[in-house]
């Protein structure tokens, strides 16, 4: 599923990390618990206690990116200038919070026995429009501040204990419905094989139950159909919700054709089914000269299932190596039921597998008849000594005929062991 995701900016202030005397942890930790509710950062910017480098640096931050996230200089002394700098980016004033102050007071006869130190009441003013963070973890609260088109900051204590404690317990939760409430362009790709594109159409088209409530895009390629759901300008929540709904319905519709999603390979979902039932696989390969074996063994960790095969191209072999008795060659051709499937059995004999997967046909674009014209393709696959067989009638260049060739038969194993 790909998406689009929320964008926010880091200032972290602080004279003592540009020193070099503090680590900035805050800015790393922020990463990755945004990232985990899918915000992503796309700058970060260290800035000393100066009230002007504040203002400059999330006045611009909020310019690129209208959202910035700060942490530090919240604290109670004469240099922590954070709320006052970006208040007056935004225009406002400065007010006390009786409610916090209150707060604070009864904080600390509670904890110390004594009032609160005069220099502590800094720690109540906050901008005019603000909202404040809930603090279990200090004295400072955090800040809220956005403006009517849309722009925020949220300010942060620096002592990383706190900071991390306010993030989980306020910041992030309020983050999280809004990145759920925020509009974005989603989109699922169902990949579809051994059904055409029209046929797929007709399909779906006939379904009941009303409109799928997303874009659905036909995208052929010679691995198949792929049908790419989309979504746009919903909410992220709702978006998920809708995907989910539509490619059930398709499932329940064509899903027998669909073997995966995104960018699922044929292979891999075959050498899964195979290893989950202890299955391995040997080939024989008359007209796709080895395509089967690499689509197989291209995938990592291939060698638990796939024990090999033979490039059987001349007749003299596939009688040699794979057992096919001269008749079937003299009655039927090279191209033909009798063949592949005793080429299949001769493949899980050579390689001692459970499974024989076998290809004989015309790729072209000489060598077709008027029987068996460029595209005829015989595929088999061989299961513990059941055959099944199937003709196709494949379009296109060579290339893309034995391409089709080497998916079709992965498919016609899949289908078998689904
Ligand atoms: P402040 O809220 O700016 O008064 O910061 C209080 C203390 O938190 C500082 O003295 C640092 O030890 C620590 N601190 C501030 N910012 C960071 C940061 N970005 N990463 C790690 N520690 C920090
Ligand atoms: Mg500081």
């Amino acid at each position: 599923m790909s998406t689009t995701g929320s964008r926010v900016e880091v200032v972290t202030i602080g004279d003592e990390l540009l020193l070099g005397f503090t680590i900035d942890t805050n800015a790393a930790h922020l990463a990755r618990a945004l990232a985990a509710i899918g915000m992503h950062i796309v700058r970060r910017t260290t800035v000393g206690d100066g009230a002007d480098e504040i203002a400059d640096a999330v006045g611009q931050a909020l310019d690129r990116t209208g959202a910035v996230i700060t942490t530090g200089g919240l604290g109670p002394t004469s240099d922590d200038l954070t709320k006052q700098s970006i208040a007056t980016i935004f225009g406002r004033g400065m007010h006390l919070d009786a409610e916090h102050l209150a707060w604070m007071e009864e904080r600390w006869r509670k904890r110390f026995d004594r009032p609160l130190p005069a220099s502590n009441h800094q720690q109540a003013m906050i901008p005019d429009g603000a909202r404040t963070l809930e603090n279990h973890h200090g004295s400072a609260p955090g800040i809220w501040l956005d403006d009517e088109r849309g722009r925020w900051v949220a300010m942060l204590p620096g002592v990383p204990r706190e900071m991390r404690g306010m993030l989980g317990d306020t910041l992030l939760p309020l983050l999280r419905e809004r990145v759920a409430a925020e509009r974005v362009v989603r989109s699922l790709t169902l990949r579809t094989v051994g059904v055409g594109e029209s046929l797929l159409a007709d399909r779906i088209d006939a379904m009941e139950g009303g409109p799928l409530g997303v874009t659905l895009a036909y995208l052929p390629s010679i691995a198949g159909v792929d049908l790419r759901l989309t979504i746009r300008d919903v909410p992220a929540a709702e978006a998920d919700a809708r995907l989910a709904a539509a490619a059930a319905r398709l499932r329940a519709r064509v899903g027998g054709a669909i073997y995966g999603e995104d960018d699922a390979d044929l292979a891999a979902v075959v050498l899964d089914l195979c290893r989950a039932r202890g299955l391995t696989i040997g080939v024989a390969e008359s007209c796709t000269g080895g395509l089967l074996g690499a689509r197989l063994t291209a995938i990592s960790g291939s060698s638990d299932v796939v024990c090999g095969g033979v490039i059987a191209y001349h007749n003299d072999l596939k009688r040699g190596l794979l057992g096919v008795d001269a008749a079937a060659f003299e009655r039927h051709g090279a191209v033909s039921e009798q063949v592949v499937a005793q080429m299949a059995a001769g493949a899980r004999r050579a390689a001692r597998s459970s499974i024989g997967l076998a290809i004989t046909g015309v790729a072209g674009p000489t060598g077709g008849t008027v029987e068996k014209p460029v595209g005829t393709v015989w595929i088999a696959a061989d299961v513990d000594g059941h055959v099944e067989t199937k003709l196709l009638r494949l379009w296109g260049d060579r290339d893309e005929i034995r391409q089709r060739s080497a998916q079709w038969t992965l498919d016609l194993l899949r289908q078998r062991l689904a």
